[in-house]
Formats: structure tokens, C-alpha cells, sequence
């Protein structure tokens, strides 16, 4: 018989996930919105000024866009990670690890909420990654 989650603590991990996943979305919103004024042209300034701002700002704007983009990929991943834990929390097999199908400690699950493996599964597969 495995273990598993009761369903009160499975409403909690759900509540805990979803207020994450706001927070994702609000965040990945905000910065969407930050690349697209860098897009807009510097109103208000003259000619030169553009231009002399432009080269100075080139390389650090590039840099700080491409951060972003990195930033949201990463935050877009983890974004599915977590939808793909609430399938899990419906199918009730949430926090079970899919390799010993041991019980993943509650502490390690708020920490890392699309945890599928016990940290001694975890680790093993890095062993055997080595
Ligand atoms: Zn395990």
C-alpha cells in the first residue's frame, strides 16, 4: 500500500502552489510590460541625445533584455512544473516519490513544490549521473 498526502494536506500544497503560480504570472506580466517600454522610443529627448544615450546604452540595454527573456523562460518552466504538481494533487499522488514511491517529507515539498523524488532518490540519480 503506498502512502500518500490526506486530502486536507493536499488542499494546503494546492493553495500554496496556486498562490506561487499568481505570483509567477504577475511577475512574468511585469516584466513583459518592462521590455516593452525599453521598446519605446525616448520621447522628449533630442536628436543627439538619443543618439549619444543609444551607444552608451546598447550593450547594458541588450544585456539586461536577454536576463529577462532568461529570467522568463526559467520562470515559464517552473510555471508548468507547478500546473503539472496540481495534476498531481488531483490524482492524489502528490508528494509520493516516483522512484521508491516513498513519502516526499512535508518540509521538502513547501520548500520545492514540484518535487517529484525524496532527497535520497535525488541524490542517487546524481551519483549515477557522475
Ligand atoms: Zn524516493
Amino acid at each position: 500500500m503506498i502512502k500518500k498526502y490526506s486530502k486536507t494536506k493536499l488542499k494546503k500544497f494546492r493553495e500554496t502552489i496556486v498562490k506561487r503560480m499568481e505570483e509567477i504570472s504577475q511577475d512574468m506580466d511585469d516584466i513583459k510590460e518592462s521590455i516593452m517600454d525599453k521598446g519605446n522610443p525616448k520621447a522628449g529627448l533630442s536628436q543627439d541625445s538619443v543618439f549619444s544615450l543609444h551607444m552608451a546604452d546598447a550593450g547594458s540595454d541588450s544585456f539586461e533584455k536577454e536576463k529577462s527573456f532568461m529570467f522568463m523562460s526559467r520562470e515559464s518552466d517552473y510555471y508548468k512544473n507547478l500546473s503539472h504538481a496540481l495534476e498531481r494533487i488531483d490524482q492524489e499522488d502528490f508528494g509520493v516519490c516516483k522512484i521508491c514511491d516513498g513519502l516526499i517529507p512535508e518540509e521538502r515539498l513547501l520548500e520545492v513544490l514540484n518535487a517529484t523524488k525524496c532527497v535520497d532518490c535525488k541524490t542517487n540519480d546524481k551519483l549515477n549521473l557522475k
